[in-house]
């Protein structure tokens, strides 16, 4: 016998489960059968190619009221003495990190006591035994090894483990209930708990019925609670929307309903049918680096062979939960060559067809639905645009965006805005930045707002990469305004270019812009007249293929030491203080304030454009000076 400690968080998620106030313990009972049944599916795997494995699987559930115990028992894979250490010691599975670290977000936030009904959501596994037992027992057996290991537990500190006397393979779990949790012992109360969450696993779950017969004397039935029946393969009609939730919500982990079912049968090429839920929201830590899905399960005729098989589907997709079955693939198949396999390829392009498919009815027929959708898997969407070359397409059609025209928080996709667009403009304009309230007022967009032209917002960082892939759209090109003029067809543009072009023709002009590129020369690499700027004094451009402001954000945000890219300052030439400036280089080319009057042009037109400057403190001294003679003159 020889105690082991619990890892720290384990012992905080016990305490949590000893203590609970959740109202709906029962589920306890559904992740000991998922485990048992996962146990089973792997046995049966070995056994495909290792005979010795095979049983006559099941789930056996056992009451002893004398006792006071409920054992749950499958002949399943068993553990070995690392393996119980490892898994009923820390904390392997991904619900139950998840469920740590949202109770330790809300710590974080002040709530005094996380909410209990979180247990539920997240499904905490085999610890949430200890919400109706005391103590805990497990007798278990590693399929091919000779040594049992039994593992004890009351849940606080420690648990012990030691010898089992088991003698065949499989996992035993033995809660002895707590005083006020007996309920758990009775036959009808058992069997309805199986019916209701675990009717469709694939396995028998059974328990031996004690019954009266009519003279009153007991007799005892082996019967099976649960239909086994595979949800997937029953017609549609047959099946309870009851039904299909709970097994939405068995394998996503997902409480409540799922936004879109799809119940898919293909034939052909690649025979398999699939059963496929997209989720209303996004999993908890759904877009943490590494996070894994597991949620598309592949079954071959019947058998579960993986719930991690990649190339099922695509990584954008990952947020598609369900399962497929295929007639078409060999039982004896590898996990590790799986993927590798061309069928898996063909089921892969079904499945992507159908789901975009799905969607793209969706944003035809129910606007708002797909609206909530795109706002929680928006970025998986952008990141199919990005990286699905076959369904580019599709895909393109189905991203959306705010515009600057339209209201806040109204999204308009691609198709909406060349719709929209007036019959002179040629191109579409778009912006990218870190928020609404930046790119609103960002100079870029002045002289397009003028022209009654619309902008693309664009504020997720993704969306630089994502645009990469799309230089055009309907045939029409996609341009940054940062670097965009105005379509030279717009009466605006003509106007703006006629002035800029009289302004560079003037000597005086000429003198401003030569003295500024002498001034700013480590800084720009271009000073020009800009034919785009109504409103601003200045803003920086770049040639086509320089990355944008926002992109070079990103850019040094990621590495400091980021190239810098030299940007082209354009000035305004109708702007007060452009027209002053030039009136000062006139009088006196060697006024010693020039330098300073061509750094602060250079530090607003970034600030405007939301990019930081290079000495803020030096900024806001010659700004607090300038203000100076703008008060005095108000005294
Ligand atoms: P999860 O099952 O979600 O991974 P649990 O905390 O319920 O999380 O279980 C942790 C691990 O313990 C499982 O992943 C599995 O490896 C192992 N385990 C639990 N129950 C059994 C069982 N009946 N037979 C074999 N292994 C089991």
């Amino acid at each position: 016998m020889e105690n082991l400690r619990f890892q720290t968080e384990v012992r905080e998620l016990l305490h949590m489960m000893i203590h609970s106030v959740y109202s709906n313990k029962e589920i306890f009972l559904r992740e000991l059968i998922a485990n048992a049944a996962d146990a089973i599916d792997k046995a049966r795997f070995l056994s495909l190619t290792n005979p010795e494995v095979a049983q006559d699987w099941e789930i056996r559930i056992t009451p002893d009221s004398e006792a006071g115990t409920l054992s749950i028992s499958d002949n399943g894979i068993g553990m070995s003495r690392e393996e119980v250490i490892e898994n009923l010691g820390t904390i392997a599975h991904s619900g139950t990190k998840a469920f740590l670290e949202n109770l330790a977000k809300s710590k974080k936030e002040g709530e005094a006591q996380a909410n209990p009904e979180l247990i539920g959501q997240f499904g905490v596994g085999f610890y949430a035994s200890f919400m109706v037992a005391d103590k805990v027992v497990v007798d278990t057996l590693k399929a091919g090894e000779k040594e049992a290991v039994r593992w004890e537990s009351s849940g606080e500190e420690e648990f012990t483990l030691g010898p089992s006397d088991r003698k065949t393979q499989g996992t035993t779990v033995t809660l002895h209930l707590k005083a006020d949790e007996k309920q758990y012992l009775e036959q009808w109360r058992i069997s309805s708990i199986v019916k209701k969450y675990s009717d469709f696993i694939e396995h028998p779950v059974k328990m031996l019925e004690t019954r009266k017969d009519k003279d009153g004397k007991e007799t005892t039935e082996d019967r099976t609670l649960n239909s086994q029946k595979a949800i997937w393969l029953r017609p549609e009609s047959e099946v309870k929307p009851e039904e299909y939730e709970a097994f939405y919500q068995h394998l996503s982990g997902n409480m409540g309903k799922p936004l879109v079912r799809i119940n898919f049968s293909a034939e052909g090429t690649s025979e398999f049918k699939a059963l496929l839920f997209l989720p209303e929201r996004k999993p908890w830590g759904f877009e943490m680096p590494g996070a894994k899905a597991h949620n598309l399960h592949l079954y071959i005729r019947r058998v579960f062979i993986t719930d991690d098989c990649k190339g099922l589907i695509p990584e954008y997709l990952r947020f598609v939960s369900g399962v497929v079955d295929s007639s078409d693939l060999p039982l004896n198949i590898s996990r590790e060559t799986l993927q590798d396999n061309p069928q898996i390829a063909k089921i892969n392009k079904a499945l992507t067809k159908r789901v975009l498919g799905e969607l793209s009815k969706m944003l035809e027929n129910e606007r708002e639905k797909y609206t909530n959708f795109y706002q929680e898997f928006g970025r998986q969407i952008k990141e199919g645009a990005h990286g699905d070359y076959s369904n580019r397409e599709k895909l393109q059609n189905l991203l959306m965006y705010e515009t600057m025209n339209g209201k806040p928080g109204e999204l308009h996709t691609l198709k909406e805005y060349v719709t929209a667009m007036p019959s002179e403009q040629k191109e579409i304009y778009y912006i990218t930045g870190e928020t609404r309230a930046f790119l609103e007022n960002s100079p870029h967009i002045e002289s397009f707002r003028k022209a009654g032209y619309d902008v693309l917002f664009m504020s997720d960082p993704i969306d630089e990469w994502v645009l990469e892939s799309i230089p055009e759209f309907d045939g029409k090109k996609l341009v940054s305004v940062s670097k965009a003029k105005l379509d030279n067809e717009s009466k605006v543009a003509k106007e703006l270019e006629e002035n800029a072009k009289k302004a560079s023709e003037e000597k005086g002009g000429k003198d401003l812009i030569g003295k500024l590129k002498e001034l700013l020369k480590d800084k720009v690499k271009d000073v020009k007249f800009s034919g785009v700027l109504t409103e601003s004094a200045s803003r920086l451009s770049g040639d086509d293929y320089d990355p944008s402001p926002y992109m070079q954000r990103i850019m040094k945000a990621l590495d400091k030491n980021a190239q810098t890219f030299k940007r082209i300052l354009e000035l305004n030439p109708a702007h007060p203080l452009i027209e002053a400036l030039t009136k000062l280089v006139e009088k006196s080319p060697d006024n010693p304030k020039l330098g300073e009057f061509a750094e602060m042009l250079y530090d607003q037109a970034l600030l405007a454009e939301g990019s930081p400057i290079a000495d803020p403190a030096l900024f806001a001294k010659r700004a607090a000076a300038l203000m100076t003679l703008g008060v005095e003159k108000e005294i």
